[in-house]
């Protein structure tokens, strides 16, 4: 198979040389007319991969509480401004504002800003959080239009989808890998003939061996530095939870998932996700060098536990009856499974240890809920 935006990437690799990774991911994920994201809603059973809030309402309702503790350990400052970052299917989003019914202060004072680049997503998200009672609005960029006020912050599986830099050690030092075409015309990589300066590899990067690769997130980490800069100035909160590890190991992370599968990362640009482990380490230094302070991370397992995630579970259970009992998303009889969902959120085989969870507050802030 060979998709439409397969043959314009070759096209223009064609006319002006090879690209690197990062233009591959972002024209793969954001073309308008073909890429991954702009076209279609990948989630779910049914769709190319599942997530925390896709799995269960008990995700976003204890980051909305989350959220509301910092809030309130912060002196609750007026005109909070509550940012998720690439919502999906607005689950998240959806569960924590029914969640914060309990705190009626933060909920009424705050005004929603959905960052969505996806046409087909923002209709979706318009459509699941039409009747939450709180005014939302959407934006395609974070953006200095969104740091003047408080600002309180969720991204869930966002960064893993920005776009990443690749650097491979070899005789000649660090070179990065570009995306070219093989001799049959296919997208290929191959590795740029020159070295790129010192300064932008890690500490320990003698330690890697030949053939070792190091992955950079540059859009990952200005955006980070930018909310850090922010939460700093006027005070906040961010939680950004997501796939990832904590010291660079230069192998690579680089992935392609179609239908629950690993696919070659290449071949379909616009027919499959494409993704990247996050670089916690990388991240948590952004926070710094904005301004605030890096909490973490954490396991997902560990955050949620300690946020009470079991004795949610329990209290749900205990709701379930013969006929089931309304609940906001779906009917509780109907889905005796919520051991499944707990299981699934938080244990180290699934995705308790592998997602972790990054927080960022002002410096002199108290630690945050279950950090
Ligand atoms: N948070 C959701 C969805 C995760 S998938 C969940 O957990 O289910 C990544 C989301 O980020 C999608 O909504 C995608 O459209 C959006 N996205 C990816 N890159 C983006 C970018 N550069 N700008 C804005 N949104 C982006």
């Amino acid at each position: 198979m060979t998709t439409p935006l397969r043959q314009r990437i070759a096209a223009l690799i064609a006319a002006q040389g090879p690209i690197t990774i990062a233009q591959f991911m972002t024209l793969a994920l954001h073309d308008r007319a073909a890429g991954y994201y702009a076209t279609r809603d990948p989630f779910g059973a049914g769709g190319d991969f599942i997530t925390a809030p896709e799995v269960s309402q008990m995700f976003g309702e204890l980051i909305g509480l989350w959220l509301a503790q910092v809030w309130v350990d912060q002196g609750r400052p007026a005109r909070p401004r509550l940012v998720e970052l690439g919502p999906g299917r607005g689950s998240l989003m959806s569960d924590a504002l029914r969640a914060l019914r309990l705190v009626p202060a933060f909920r009424d004072a705050l005004e929603v800003v959905l960052v969505e680049a996806s046409p087909v997503l923002r209709d979706i998200q318009r459509e699941v959080l039409k009747d939450c009672g709180v005014a939302v609005r959407w934006t395609e960029n974070f953006d200095t239009a969104l740091t003047d006020r408080p600002l309180f912050l969720v991204a869930n599986e966002f960064f893993d989808a920005l776009p990443i830099h690749q650097y491979v050690k070899s005789e000649i030092g660090w070179c990065e890998r570009m995306v070219t075409l093989d001799s049959e015309g296919a997208p290929a990589f191959a590795l740029a003939p020159v070295a790129i300066p010192n300064a932008r590899l890690p500490a320990n990067r003698d330690g890697a061996p030949r053939g070792g690769v190091y992955e950079q997130c540059l859009a990952g980490e200005a955006l980070m530095e930018e909310i850090a800069y922010a939460i700093a100035a006027r005070g906040g909160g961010a939680l950004i939870v997501d796939y990832g590890y904590e010291a660079v190991g230069f192998s690579e992370t680089l992935q392609a998932v179609a239908d629950h599968k690993y696919v070659d990362t290449l071949a379909n640009p616009g027919a499959s996700d494409l993704s990247a482990h996050v670089d916690f380490k990388a991240l948590g230094d952004a926070v710094v060098r904005g301004g605030a302070s890096a909490c973490g991370p954490v396991a997902q397992g560990d955050l949620l536990v300690a946020l009470g995630i079991v004795q949610r579970a329990e209290r749900l259970a205990a709701q379930q009856s013969p006929g089931g009992i309304k609940s906001a998303r779906y009917t509780l009889g109907d889905t005796p499974n919520l051991r499944g969902q707990l299981d699934k959120l938080i244990q180290p085989e699934q995705m308790g240890t592998l997602f972790k969870a990054l927080a960022v507050v002002p410096r002199r802030a108290p630690m945050p809920p279950g950090f």
